[in-house]
């Protein structure tokens, strides 16, 4: 992922939030900095992404989202829970995960 695809902005993603991913641009708050890891991270989700067909994948990520939160009642927790999030968080420091992932690895 290009640096290209990074845009520093003070509305995106919502202060808790480091960055988001929309339709593989990653959107980051003004004044910090994505790590490695953190790129890693994105680059994850703009592989389930594709794997989805983009809006697939959004309307999952909500919907799950939606099902956790009632479930947890705590936005953080229920964030962290989402399929999507546990490949992401579980694979971001494997900087050679993306050669080697199979196809759908969030269903898992
Ligand atoms: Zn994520």
């Amino acid at each position: 992922m290009s640096e290209r695809m990074i845009i520093y902005n003070r509305l995106l993603p919502p202060p808790r939030f480091l960055a988001i991913n929309l339709f593989g641009l990653i959107f980051v708050r003004h004044g910090r900095r994505l790590s490695d890891v953190d790129l890693n991270h994105e680059r994850i989700h703009t592989a389930q992404m594709v794997e989805l067909l983009v809006v697939g994948f959004y309307l999952w990520y909500l919907v799950e989202w939606g099902v956790l939160l009632m479930r947890f009642r705590n936005v953080m927790r229920a964030y962290r829970n989402i399929r999507f999030e546990r490949e992401a968080y579980e694979n971001e420091r494997d900087m050679n995960y993306l050669k080697s992932r199979k196809f759908w690895a969030w269903m898992r």
